[in-house]
């Protein structure tokens, strides 16, 4: 079979996307691979489909087991042969699964990198014929990123242990050069052949908003939205968990998952989304990685991330199937003071010295900039991203709340220099709501009696407590003031930024992006099409789905994606060569459930031709 018909038969779908034809052939030729691809781009098939036409078993490392379930699960609906092993298989089913994998009845076997070293598996892969070792989220093998796993440090020594060493597969959606750099040499590729695509997403909608009230912003979005299921990632555990319980009280069907909560609790309410049993995920950013889920429709960032790599990634999680998605970047004042507290507070790692520490310190800080840039909204949204992974564009996209919203600019100079000469005067020791306090002059707020003395107190009477922690929120946002948090409380500090307000005049302007009406967006995916469809059949189509899905206990995306039941509806088939022409339609879910959906597409048309 050529690759071509592997991809029409196993997986439906009639054309490769941009770079896969290329890694295919390369892993194919015998070549080591790095494929640098966005989230969402079709990594998985770059290595599935050699997989199938390769002699023998691939060895899939990936680094989290929900990961490797929804792709085997995948997989096996798509009538191919697969297994996971790893630290959650029961006994008796492993000994079964290294039975069958020394047998050679797998194409695909995925492990976590922890298997490796251990002797069972060591005595398993001694005796099996390994077609290739792929190494999906190959990012995790550095320590630059946030994913660093240091299993991961073992691959290259299991490589190393083959006789004859099979042709090693790497796949990150990870641009930056040093992550490369580091994969390559940890992973010791071999001459690999570095595939890079576009990382722009057509199908994705970037918005920037400062919400007077996030919360309120997210109720509004929610009960606009209620039909689509999305995440919603806070910065904080504690943020996680206050945001879920507000939605919560209020009736919202949401689940929530972060580090810390038991990993039996973390698995189910993964499944619960996964499943569709709550539409919305509220989450740190331990979720996620890997997420198998299609039909993500939007990414809600409660906080600013800490760079531009990790709001693509998370934001990349929307609109996997190539439907139109929403990325929206709900940005406050205290987003950079939190992330300045993780960049100065790192929870990683016993082993480095301070210079490399200091060094990882600015290096971040740098990155914290441009997502601070980002969130300040005067370029296209899109462009700014695409520039940051080096792809040169001059075209404003369209398809951002940059150029799509109408900006509305105010100058707040002078409130500014009271703040900060506020600030300057009471010797930079106090808190947000202090300083706002000590604006209003509020004398009963328990301020140090020494502090009413001094002349700036109560420069802001005229303006609520509330009011003035807004302008003071525009000014950490615009990085005019910082806050420091490293006394456990967040104390407002001066920059170089607020010297040149106060003291040679620097104009503070507040551009803020209104959200304005989106141009009509098409999905630019090449394999979605944009042509209308009956919502009707729509409907009845993902019902069905859901049946068939729960019935096997099984993701609903698993059975057919979105995209897969759109282009359903589209070409409506009512016959079995018909129903094969639908994208995402391979022969064995022609088998599976061409019937059950030929039947219900053909009463449909019964029905509505009377
Ligand atoms: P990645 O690992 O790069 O984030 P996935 O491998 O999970 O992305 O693929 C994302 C989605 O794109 C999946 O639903 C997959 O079936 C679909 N896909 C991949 N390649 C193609 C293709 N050539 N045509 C249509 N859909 C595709
Ligand atoms: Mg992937």
């Amino acid at each position: 079979m050529t690759k071509t018909e592997v991809l029409s038969r196993y997986f439906g779908y009639a054309s490769f996307r941009g770079g896969q034809e290329e890694i295919i052939d390369n892993i194919l030729g015998g070549r080591d691979v790095l494929a640098v691809m966005p989230t969402g781009a079709g990594k998985s098939l770059c290595f599935q489909i050699p997989a199938l036409m390769k002699e023998g078993t691939a060895l899939i490392i990936s680094p989290l087991i929900s990961l490797m379930k929804d792709q085997i699960a995948a997989l096996k609906e798509n009538g191919i042969s697969a297994e996971t092993l790893n630290s959650s298989t029961a006994s008796e089913v492993s000994r079964e699964i290294y039975g069958k994998a020394a047998a050679g009845e797998y194409k695909l076997l995925y492990v976590s990198p922890e298997k490796l070293d251990t002797p069972g598996f060591i005595r398993l892969v001694s005796v099996m014929n390994v077609s290739m070792v792929c190494v999906d989220e190959a990012h995790c093998v550095s320590q630059w990123g946030q994913d660093f796993r240091s299993s991961y440090l073992k691959i290259a020594q299991f490589i190393a242990s083959f006789a004859k060493r099979p042709t090693v597969a790497a796949f990150t959606a990870t641009a930056t050069q040093l992550v490369r750099e580091d994969i390559v040499r940890l992973l010791e590729l071999r001459e690999p052949e570095i595939t890079v695509t576009g990382f722009d997403r057509p199908n994705l909608y970037f918005e920037v908003q400062k919400p007077k009230s996030k919360l309120n912003a997210v109720r509004k979005y929610l009960d606009s939205h209620i039909d689509n299921c999305g995440i919603i990632y806070c910065s904080t555990r504690k943020g996680a968990d206050e945001l879920y319980s507000v939605l919560t009280a209020e009736g919202y069907n949401v689940s929530k998952y972060h580090a810390g909560l038991d990993p039996e609790k973390r698995r189910l309410s993964q499944e619960h989304f996964v499943m569709d049993r709550a539409k919305v995920m509220i989450a740190t950013n331990a979720f996620g990685m890997g997420i198998d889920k299609s039909d993500v429709s939007f990414v809600i960032h409660y906080n600013m991330p800490g760079d531009i790599e990790s709001y693509y990634q998370e934001a990349g999680r929307a609109g996997r199937d190539g439907e139109n998605a929403e990325c929206i970047l709900l940005c406050g004042g205290r987003d950079v003071g939190i992330q300045k507290y993780f960049i100065n507070n790192p929870s990683d790692n016993e082993e480095m010295s301070d210079e490399e520490r200091s060094r990882i310190k600015q290096r971040r800080f740098r990155m914290l900039n441009h997502m601070i840039a980002y969130s300040s909204g005067e370029v296209c949204l899109r462009k700014y991203i695409l520039r940051y992974f080096g792809e040169r564009t001059d075209e404003n996209c369209g398809n951002c709340s940059v150029c799509c919203g109408e900006r509305k600019y105010s100058d707040i100079t002078v409130s500014a220099q009271k703040v900060l000469s506020a600030v300057a005067r009471t010797k930079e020791r106090l808190t947000i709501d202090e300083i706002a306090d000590f604006l209003r002059g509020d004398e009963k707020a328990g301020l140090d009696p020494e502090l009413m003395k001094i002349k700036t107190f109560g420069i802001m009477n005229n303006l609520s407590h509330r009011k003035i922690r807004e302008i003071i929120d525009y000014l950490l946002r615009e990085n005019v003031a910082e806050t420091d948090m490293t006394q456990g409380r967040s104390i407002l500090k001066l920059n170089d930024n607020s010297r040149n307000v106060l003291f040679h005049n620097k104009r503070v302007r507040i551009s803020i992006a209104q959200a304005g009406e989106k141009a009509d967006k098409k999905p630019k995916t090449e394999d979605v099409s944009d042509e209308p469809f009956d919502e009707a059949l729509f409907n009845l189509l993902k019902n069905l789905r859901k049946t068939v899905a729960d019935k096997k206990a099984v993701p609903a995306f698993v059975v057919f994606s979105d995209a897969t039941l759109r282009d359903m509806c589209r070409k409506r088939p009512l016959t079995n060569e018909e129903f094969l022409q639908v994208s995402g339609v391979g022969m064995k879910k022609l088998e599976e459930y061409g019937p059950i959906f030929l039947k219900a597409i053909n009463l449909f048309e019964q029905k509505i031709n009377g």
